[in-house]
């Protein structure tokens, strides 16, 4: 039971469905969603509508803590790197690029650098 994870969504538990109804005969009630994986939010919500649930609520605070963008960004040559696959040699023999999306140039890229975050070409 511990290794279950609850569902985020702050209003999980008023949603009318069987599978929330738990408890004994007589003192059953909608309980929020347990499940060992969950698919939406990276993880925390049981659905979509419980996603959004927590994002109408929390939105506003999270822009406030973390910074609202106040100017449009600029994808420039600099910063235009997206990892990607190259599939000319076919399926089997795809390897991993970095693409520039303004330049259109190419850059071999290891498995490795695939697959690290923190890993870039781009300068901002
Ligand atoms: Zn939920």
């Amino acid at each position: 039971m511990s290794d279950l994870k609850l569902c985020q969504g702050t209003k999980c538990h008023t949603y009318h469905t069987k599978d929330r109804l738990k408890g004994m005969k007589g003192s059953k009630t909608y309980q929020t969603r347990r499940r060992s994986t969950f698919y939406y939010g990276k993880g925390n919500f049981c659905d979509m509508q419980c996603m959004y649930d927590w994002i109408n609520k929390y939105i506003e605070q999270g822009l406030d803590h973390f910074g609202r963008t106040t100017e449009p960004k600029h994808l420039t040559e600099e910063n235009a790197w997206q990892k990607t696959w190259d599939w000319n040699g076919g399926y089997d023999n795809r390897t991993y690029v970095y693409r520039n999306g303004i330049t259109k140039e190419t850059r071999p890229l290891t498995e490795q650098q695939y697959d690290d975050d923190n890993y870039t070409l781009n300068t901002n």
